[in-house]
């Protein structure tokens, strides 16, 4: 009896991985070999605000500082001056290309190089980048999903600089290029990227809290800007296991594997002490994202064997976008140097804890006086005054989350998405906002009237809001089931994917709470007519808005059964699946609020509804084709063997005249084999069901149902057969051996 090729492989892998010691790495030194602090070396290869002032003139510097604060376009006058600083200082640094850096409806960042090299009068080669270069570039639109834009408008397309983010030096193993983060942008203007949308939702959200918070005597406020803090989740496992796994290989995630006997139940790896291979990893990462200006804060071990996390502290949400892509790319690419495969789907291996990433997200204010400036609007402050901004603040919020959950949960939707939202490990699908004992219980005070005659002020110090910031300080009551939490000064998203971009979510997310923002100045304008007082209105306006909003309001468990009946009598929306989800982009109430906020024109909507149902269908259709083949080429031919070797060992056994025990085993190994030949069957029949349907949506439907139903039906046959069949047959690395052996 021979053993195949795929259990020797996997033998292999073993012995390779439990034998690898971790990749040294190098920390940066100075000529005295005394290893650099952080801040020395801390965005090297970034063009920050800092090299800018040191290597522009002055007045070139003044006006880019402006561009950057008013969010508006380069100019042509200072655009060549600023190229020349970029490249020179660029040379310096060894870089031979740049690209425009850019998001498009891909969920990754792309990129297409151009060297420096150019010829010059006479002939000779030199190093040329021009202002036009810098501020924009024509990559071929036609590339990349337009989600049926190119139909009605041309394909062509260009990116452009967005000044906010600064431009950046990527290395390679052999070079380094210039990356200008960009806008992608057709003829028309039409946003063929994710950059877009946000930027436009953060213009639309600063203006719309202005208006708000000038109709309560704020007016030196010039921009409210949302701050991300963005925590990345992720697992790590060998590359020799991940090779011979098509399945993390195609899709991300393992579409068959059975349960190890210990999985997370001991609790043993959250925060656990860190693997010296991946403590080596997470230094590299850190190095790599510290040279780019990514401010990356704390590192940790998750819930699950083998997962991981890293947060940095938090950024204008603009910049924290591009931070969270850079981040995703250097997990990646580092990985691979540490012989590691670094997996960002949001559910890797069933029934073990999946992954996200939470986005922790507030607004800060820009204000001429030093009073305001810096300030968190969600931030309960220390006057009364300023607790009753803090108040119409958050009801704004909850305004936006409540009139449009449904929009914010489209914008988390995705193939990996649905196997998290709602496992009992992750937030519902159910949007609902969780406030903590203090805050519920001030506005269910200020709902019932309990401060009914008093001034704003009065009632403000009645309510204790006046101590809010101390109280909160060490307020423990966080909710870990709810999707979108108040923790103190910030709001944590926590539904969102972790391979998601963050771009698409913020900017539903910053639209939403515009509306919020805007329904709340009109209600306190009409407030203002009648009141007696400003704070007075202000009460009033209040006591509308919470009244209005209590429905999205959820302090219990979100991963109960009840919750789910409970949601379903307060009228809230329970999208389990994607499909179903993402038809929210396109409902009338999302359409109206996004085209009207000028945040998405009506071509943009539909072009990210039908952008993502296509990435559903292709993602599914990849799982389905790969779990055909793995079943075909590699389950039923190891089980045959194996099954073979039992019937010999039964024929051998009677020729010898002994009992044949394994005669039993043979039993059962024949029913479970005719039971996954015949899944395999009903999941041919599915999948050619979905070539006959003709539209993106009905495919999408047919897939997030009957195929993803077959698709498990087949993999408990595999599973039930991984269970039994011996471990010298089986062709895949298992779950023990891929989680627990680092
Ligand atoms: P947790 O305890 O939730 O795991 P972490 O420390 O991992 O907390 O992450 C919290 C994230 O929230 C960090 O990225 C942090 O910078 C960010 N954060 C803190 N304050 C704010 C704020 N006001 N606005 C936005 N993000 C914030
Ligand atoms: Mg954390």
């Amino acid at each position: 009896m021979s053993m195949g090729t795929g259990p020797k492989a996997r033998f292999e892998a073993i012995r390779e991985v439990t034998t690898r010691t971790p990749r040294k790495f190098d920390p940066p030194r100075d000529d005295q070999g005394r290893r650099l602090k952080v801040s020395e070396f801390f965005g090297v290869n970034t063009f920050d605000i800092m090299k800018m002032k040191e290597k522009l003139p002055k007045e070139t510097y003044t006006k880019l500082l402006a561009t950057i604060n008013t969010g508006k376009k380069l100019d042509q006058d200072i655009a060549n001056t600023v190229a020349h600083a970029i490249k020179e200082w660029a040379l310096a640094r060894g870089v031979t290309h740049y690209t425009h850096w850019f998001q498009p409806q891909t969920g990754t960042t792309a990129e297409k190089h151009d060297a420096f090299i150019s010829f010059d009068d006479n002939g000779r080669t030199v190093e040329k980048f021009s202002g036009a270069a810098l501020i924009q570039s024509e990559p071929d639109a036609s590339s990349f999903p337009s989600g049926g834009m190119r139909t009605t408008f041309e394909a062509r397309g260009y990116t452009a600089w967005d000044p906010s983010s600064p431009v950046f030096i990527m290395e390679h193993a052999n070079g380094k290029t210039l990356c200008i983060p960009s806008v992608f942008i057709s003829y028309h203007g039409d946003a063929l990227d994710e950059k877009t949308g946000l930027l436009r939702s953060m213009e639309v959200l600063s203006s719309s809290a202005c208006d708000l918070l000038s109709l309560i005597g704020e007016k030196n406020i010039k921009r409210i800007v949302p701050s991300l803090g963005v925590e990345q989740e992720y697992f790590l496992i060998d590359r020799a296991f991940a090779t011979l796994r098509p399945d993390l290989l195609m899709s991300g995630r393992s579409l068959i594997g059975g349960q190890p006997p210990k999985g997370q139940q001991l609790e043993d790896h959250y925060f656990g002490s860190i693997p010296a291979r991946v403590q080596a990893f997470m230094a590299e990462v850190e190095h790599e994202l510290y040279k780019l200006g990514v401010p990356v804060k704390t590192r940790h071990n998750e819930v699950a064997p083998s997962q991981f996390e890293t947060a940095p502290i938090f950024e204008e949400a603009n910049i924290a976008t591009d931070h969270n892509q850079v981040t995703m790319e250097v997990l990646r690419k580092v990985a691979v140097r540490h012989g590691f495969a670094m997996l960002l789907h949001e559910k890797p291996f069933a029934g073990i804890n999946g992954s996200g990433k939470h986005n922790n997200w507030s607004m800060s204010v820009t204000a001429s006086g030093p009073d305001f400036d810096g300030d968190n609007l969600l931030e309960p402050g220390k006057t009364p005054h300023e607790n009753l901004r803090f108040l119409l603040c958050l009801l704004s919020v909850l305004k936006g989350v409540h009139k449009h959950a449904g929009l914010l949960r489209a914008g988390i939707a995705s193939s990996g998405n649905d196997h998290r939202l709602g496992a009992n490990e992750a937030p519902p699908a159910i949007i609902s906002a969780f406030l903590g004992d203090m805050l519920s219980r001030i506005l269910d005070e200020i709902e019932k009237g309990a401060v009914q005659n008093k001034s704003g002020e009065a009632a403000v110090i009645q309510l204790g809001v006046s101590q809010l910031p101390s109280v909160m300080k060490d307020n423990t009551d966080r909710n870990r089931t709810s999707p979108f939490a108040f923790t103190g000064n910030k709001f944590e998203f926590r539904a969102v994917g972790s391979s998601a971009s963050t771009a698409f979510p913020v900017t539903l997310l910053n639209a939403a709470v515009a509306d919020g923002f805007i329904e709340m100045t009109a209600k306190l304008q009409a407030k203002i007519k009648t009141a007696k007082s400003l704070d007075a209105a202000i009460m009033d306006a209040l006591r509308e808005a919470i009244t209005e909003t209590k429905a999205v309001r959820f302090e219990g468990n979100g991963y109960s059964e009840e919750w789910v009946k409970e949601a379903e009598k307060r009228g809230l929306l329970n999208l389990r699946k994607s499909p179903e989800a993402l038809a929210q982009i396109v409902a009338p109430k999302s359409r109206e609020m996004l085209t009207r906020l000028k945040v998405f024109s009506e071509a943009e909507v539909n072009s990210r509804y039908h952008v993502r149902t296509e990435r559903y269908v292709k993602n599914l259709l990849i799982e389905v084709d790969t779990l055909r083949h793995m079943v075909d080429t590699q389950i039923l031919p190891a089980c045959y063997g194996y099954h073979a070797a039992l019937a010999q060992g039964v024929v051998a056994a009677k020729a010898a005249g002994v009992g044949s025990p394994q005669g039993e085993v043979l039993g059962r190994i024949t029913q479970l084999l005719m039971g996954l030949q015949s899944k395999r069957q009903a999941l041919e029949s599915a999948w050619h069901k979905t070539e006959t349907l003709s539209s993106e949506e009905d495919k999408a439907v047919h897939l997030s149902k009957e195929v993803s139903t077959v698709m498990l039906d087949v993999r408990t046959a595999c599973d039930e057969l991984e269970a039994i069949v011996a471990d010298d047959f089986w062709p895949l690395p298992k779950y023990r051996e891929m989680l627990f052996l680092s």
